[in-house]
């Protein structure tokens, strides 16, 4: 019998443990402040950026987003940045991505004070998350590994295979399994015979952004398969996976939507909580 990997429940779960901390914290007279920058007005990230600001809501985390035109500067948005991260009162900052193409994302995200970055997408802080020495992870990544352990998946000796490489998904889920003493191989689209690859995978993650890519013949029966993506088709949410003929074949396998999606604001939140504490040194 197939089992759903739950990300909606879970989220629920996991939510109850991160509310009780920000309760404890705010006894303390600390109150945790997000900072979201959102340059330009892609469709998506206006999604994106209403989540979490629900989300921030709920778990009574204050946050401001700053909303500014696809004209902004380098300067600007630096001036931005430079002014929360000065802040003492602010514990975590993120840029939403993507940003206008006049921008350099690099350069924007290592403006970021990295023990404000709540992303982990600084340099520095993805060296350390490479070194094994970090404290803040990019949410997604952080989100599937605290789910497979949620759900008893030993990580530890198993093959496993992340399609695609971006430095928020790909990159950052390879350090960690890595450090959960996986065998990691990452695909992208120069990757030949991919389906010979996917095929060893005991864990296979999709982060590709194509819906119906990853197919029936691309499975090891019985393994467990994360599924990133997130497609629109005829209006519907749907993600990488060709989900009716492959869950039969597996043992575990996150729906879309339900799965990823919200562990990863979860997370992002957890992030910010992570961040305030280790400010205020507890
Ligand atoms: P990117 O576009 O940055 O990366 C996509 C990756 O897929 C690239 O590494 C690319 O390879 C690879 N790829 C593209 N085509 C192929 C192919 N034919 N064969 C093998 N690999 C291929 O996307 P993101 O990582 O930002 O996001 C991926 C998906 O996950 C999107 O649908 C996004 O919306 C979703 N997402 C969902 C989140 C959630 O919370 N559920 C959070 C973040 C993202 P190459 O590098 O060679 O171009």
């Amino acid at each position: 019998m197939t089992e759903l990997l739950n990300g909606k429940e879970f989220a629920k779960f996991h939510g109850q443990h991160l509310q009780a901390e920000i309760d404890q914290l705010k006894e303390k007279g600390i109150f945790p402040h997000f900072c979201v920058i959102n340059i330009g007005d892609d469709p998506a990230s206006a999604v994106y950026v209403r989540t979490k600001k629900r989300k921030a809501e709920k778990l009574g985390i204050q946050q401001d987003i700053f909303q500014l035109p696809s004209s902004t500067t380098e300067a600007e948005v630096f001036a931005l940045i430079d002014r929360l991260n000065q802040d003492p009162e602010i514990n975590g900052i993120m840029v939403q991505l993507p940003m206008p193409k006049h921008l350099d994302p690099e350069k924007v995200l290592d403006r970021i004070d990295p023990e404000k970055d709540v992303d982990g997408l600084t340099s520095t802080n993805v060296g350390r998350l490479w070194q094994g020495s970090h404290f803040v992870e990019p949410a997604t990544a952080a989100g599937i590994i605290a789910l497979l352990k949620h759900y008893g998946v030993e990580l530890t000796g198993k093959n496993c295979v992340i399609i695609g490489r971006s430095n928020i998904v790909g990159k950052p889920l390879a350090a960690l399994m890595l450090e959960e003493n996986a065998t990691v191989s990452i695909l992208h689209s120069k990757t030949q015979n991919l389906a010979r690859l996917t095929k060893t995978a005991d864990i296979l993650v999709s982060a590709v952004g194509q819906a119906g890519f990853v197919t029936k013949d691309m499975i090891k029966p019985g393994a467990v398969v994360i599924d990133v993506g997130i497609n629109r088709v005829d209006g519907k949410l749907v993600g990488d996976v060709a989900f009716d003929e492959v869950s039969p074949l597996v043992k575990m396998i996150t729906p879309v939507p339900g799965g990823i999606g919200p562990i990863t604001v979860e997370f992002l939140m957890e992030g910010v909580i992570k961040l305030t504490r280790r400010q205020y040194g507890r």
